[in-house]
């Protein structure tokens, strides 16, 4: 029965090393939650900012940009 166990753990070890990274992973993204938190962008990495605030959004969002595109110079 132990054997058996161990055959098993073997055939699975990829796996298992794939949910030991998907795991470090999740550490990752829970740390950059917390960062965010704590006021650290999580889009461009640059503390000081949350990543609501990130210029990177806000470049996006900017109706400024929008209308320039949609009217366009006359
Ligand atoms: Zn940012």
């Amino acid at each position: 029965m132990e054997n058996l166990f161990m055959k098993f753990m073997a055939q699975n070890k990829a796996l298992a090393q794939q949910i030991n990274l998907l795991n470090s992973k999740l550490g990752t993204m829970q740390l950059a939650a917390a960062n965010t938190q704590i006021g650290s962008c999580d889009l461009c990495e640059i503390q000081g900012h949350t990543s609501d605030a990130c210029a990177m959004i806000q470049d996006l969002a900017s109706p400024e940009q929008v209308n320039y595109m949609g009217n366009g110079p006359r």
